[in-house]
Formats: C-alpha cells, structure tokens, sequence
C-alpha cells in the first residue's frame, strides 16, 4: 500500500504546555472546516470525574468500573477565540476543570494505562470519518498515527508560562507567574518520561518553535503546510 493510501484527513497537534496548542488548533479548525478536539480537556475531564467519586488511583479495577460510568460531550465553542464547553455526565464543567490544579491532576491521571486507553478510544471514534483538528501529547503518535497533517510546537518554558499566566488572569484567575512556571516544567516532565504514550515528537510531524511567533504566523504557517501535504499525499 502506497503511503498516500494510508493517510486519514486529520490535523495532529501536540506539543507541551502553553505554546498555543488550543488557540492555533480552533483557528486551523475554522479555516478547514473541521471539527475541533481538545484531548486535553478529556483527560482534565475524567481527573475531575475521578476526584469528585474519590476514586483511589491504584486500584485498576475500581478504576476501570467507575470509567464506565464516566461520559463527555464537548461542545464547540460559538467564537475561534472561545474555549470548547465541557460536560461530564450533563454537568458543566468547563471552568472548573481549566483551573492549573485540575492541570496538574490531569497529568497525573495521564499517566494510568487504563484512562490513556479509555480516551485513546474515545478519541479514535471521534476521528472515525477524518475533518477534525485534535490536540494533545500523543495525537500524532498514539491517536492517529496515520493523520495526514501533523504538526508538533514548541517553545521556551518561561515563555510558555507566560501565556499560561496571561490566560488565567484573563479568566479572572488568580496566580504567579513563579508557580506556573514551576507547574509547567513538571507537566512537562511527568508528560515526557511516562512510560506509555509520552509526549514526543512523531517523525513525519512538521515542527514549529512558537516563541517568537504569533498565532497569526503559527496558524499560516501551519495552513501553507497542509496544503502542501495535500497535494502532495491527497488523504482519503
Ligand atoms: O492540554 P492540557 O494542558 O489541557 O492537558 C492537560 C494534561 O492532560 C496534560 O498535562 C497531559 O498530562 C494530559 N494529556 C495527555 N495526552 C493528551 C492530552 C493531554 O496526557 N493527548
């Protein structure tokens, strides 16, 4: 089978923390037509889930049971500058679950198997007949391994943290920009060295260091190089 037969319709993002992820993958969303999809808020989603029914981590089995009575549904956002709006089990939960706390439980929850292969699942249904943009640490790798499009950003910590900050103080937040920061290299490094699914760059992904870069150029960029893919690899 060539490699133009094996390629689905789908933008893969990944990245770490705070370089834009969300922001350019609505924008890309729009200009494409796609749907968008924030697996990032999956996995804030199911941590806030599993807090709320105080569910102990190490146990797998108890794990996997109350999984099973988890559900989502993600609603697209009304501008390319809004959030997606999140709903665990019909409660809105999309404020509480954007809060660095739930960040950092997020990550935590990431680590464990059985939710990776929860959302994992997930995640592939969603992008069953392609025309999505989905963002995360393993989309490119893990989710879709096979997407047309992908795409991996960077970016220096300090500057990253930076716009995590900004955001937060935006939404009314309080923070500091020092505990960010801190919070933001140990995503990162919990995100890169799990055992299963870490954040890394897949080899056919185009990458982008977006420091010095803004969200307009990122999203150009990215849109130039999608359609030189396309006519390159036409996805099926
Ligand atoms: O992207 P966001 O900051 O909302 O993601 C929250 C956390 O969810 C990340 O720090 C990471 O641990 C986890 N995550 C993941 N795989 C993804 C998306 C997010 O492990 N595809």
């Amino acid at each position: 089978m060539s490699e133009k037969d094996t390629k689905l319709d789908i933008v893969a993002i990944d990245g770490p923390s705070g370089v834009g992820k969300s922001t350019v993958s609505r924008k890309i969303a729009v200009a494409l037509g796609y749907a968008y999809v924030d697996t990032g808020a999956m996995y804030r989603a199911v941590a806030y889930f599993l807090d709320k029914k105080s569910v102990n981590l190490d146990d797998d089995k108890g794990l996997g049971e109350a999984l099973q009575a988890f559900s989502i549904s993600l609603v697209p956002a009304q501008t390319d500058d809004d959030d997606v709006g999140i709903f665990v089990n019909g409660e809105d939960v999309g404020k509480l679950v954007r809060t660095p706390r739930l960040a950092m439980m997020a990550s935590a929850v990431s680590k464990i198997p059985a939710v990776r292969f929860f959302l994992t699942e997930m995640q592939r249904s969603y992008g069953e007949r392609g025309g999505i943009v989905a963002e995360g640490r393993d989309v490119g790798t893990v989710v879709f391994p096979g997407a047309a499009y992908k795409f991996f950003l960077d970016g220096n910590p300090r500057e990253r943290a930076k716009r995590r900050y900004a955001q937060l103080l935006s939404k009314g937040e309080l923070a500091s920009l020092e505990d960010i920061l801190q919070q933001t290299l140990e995503r990162d490094d919990n995100d890169r060295n799990r055992p299963v699914a870490p954040l890394k760059m897949a080899e056919d992904a185009f990458f982008i260091d977006t420091t010095a870069l803004s969200v307009q150029e990122v999203v150009a960029t990215m849109l130039e190089e999608i359609e030189r893919r396309r006519e390159k690899f036409p996805p099926r």
